[in-house]
């Protein structure tokens, strides 16, 4: 397969890279570095299965020869990078989207599109499964993603109904493993940063507030066991492991064997209190289960971010 991958420097789109060239397809990465950067794929730039356009996907960009799928992950993903870059965010859900699926029906190509839990928004039922609408605030302070994935999806699927596209749709869990960017904001990226650096892990909130973490080796698997199945979608991939911000943070304590605790901070407007993942369709539809529990994971990220950190 050639697969035209936009996002492709980011934390995911940088494995999902590798491991597209590992099982011996060719990928061409679109991507404008607004969150990703070009050292994700250094080791790659000789490879013969490897091309890099750099170009923002809302703007003029083409893609010569043949290509037999197009898979979006190009977005700002983690909070800290969406309240920065609102608009971009908004523009690439909608206007990058679109040009994409453009893309994919003028080449006669799957479009895949990477969707997330945050489409459940603050959910009522727990835990979510892709029949769930969700409980979004339209206008808050999350909205400017969480809204522009539900037109990303909406989009995509007036895409497949009206031209046939073939598409596959992802809904990805909170997931994280080496590549996440130290000062992302991310909850695992802050509390390793700073229990490496020996200060207090600061919970938002009271920490009773659950996400469940998927380690990003499993959730590329699950992309790609979408990608290669019939299925439309909607589908869960991610760990259904559910954590409270307390845990977590005992848990990255006790592995890095930091003594300075934890500090309470606000809890950010329209924060989900709980996310996990009903893997039952990817677990039946997709034969796709995690198999890296939340320790596990970590144990093999820390490191990552110790050698960044360069401690
Ligand atoms: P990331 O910020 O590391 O990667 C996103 C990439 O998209 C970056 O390389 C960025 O430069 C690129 N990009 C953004 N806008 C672009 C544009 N207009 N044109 C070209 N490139 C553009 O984030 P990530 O964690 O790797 O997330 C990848 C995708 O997965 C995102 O779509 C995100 O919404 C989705 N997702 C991630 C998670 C997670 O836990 N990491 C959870 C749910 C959904
Ligand atoms: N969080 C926290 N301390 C931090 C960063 C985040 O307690 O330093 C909390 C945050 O309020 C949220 C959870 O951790 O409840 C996950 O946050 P993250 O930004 O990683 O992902 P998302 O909210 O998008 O799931």
């Amino acid at each position: 397969m050639r697969i035209v991958l936009a996002g492709g420097s980011g934390f995911l789109g940088s494995h999902l890279t590798d491991a597209i060239i590992a099982r011996g397809d060719n990928v061409v990465v679109v991507d404008n570095y607004i969150t990703g950067s070009p050292v994700n794929l250094e080791h790659l730039r000789d490879h013969d299965a490897f091309e890099l356009i750099e170009a923002d996907i809302c703007g003029e960009f083409s893609v010569d020869g043949d290509v037999d799928a197009v898979m979006n992950l190009a977005s700002p993903a983690s909070p800290k990078d969406y309240y920065e870059f609102p608009i971009e965010t908004l523009d690439v859900g909608s206007i990058g989207t679109r040009n994409l699926l453009e893309l994919a029906r003028a080449k006669d190509a799957t479009f895949f599109m990477a969707s997330t839990s945050e489409v459940y928004g603050d959910p009522f039922v727990h835990p979510q499964t892709e029949d769930y609408w969700g409980n979004v605030n339209p206008i808050g302070k999350r909205s400017m993603y969480d809204e522009a994935k539900r037109f990303s999806e909406a989009l995509t699927f007036a895409y497949h109904r009206k031209y046939d596209v073939p598409i596959r749709v992802v809904r990805i869990f909170n997931t994280y493993g080496p590549r996440m960017q130290p000062d992302d904001g991310r909850v695992v990226s802050n509390f390793i940063t700073q229990a490496l650096r020996g200060e207090a892990l600061t919970i938002y909130g009271d920490g009773s507030q659950t996400r469940s973490f998927c380690y990003v080796e499993d959730e590329v698997r699950g992309f790609l066991a979408l990608l290669d199945s019939d299925e439309t979608g909607p589908i869960n991939i991610g760990n259904p492991g559910e954590f409270t911000m307390l845990e977590l943070a005992d848990l990255v304590t006790e592995l890095t064997g930091n003594a300075a605790g934890i500090v309470h901070e606000p809890l950010p407007s329209d924060d989900p209190k709980q996310r996990k993942p009903d893997i039952t369709q990817a677990r039946e539809k997709l034969g796709w289960e995690p198999t890296i529990d939340l320790r596990i994971g970590l144990e093999r990220t820390i490191p990552h971010f110790a050698k960044v950190l360069g401690f």
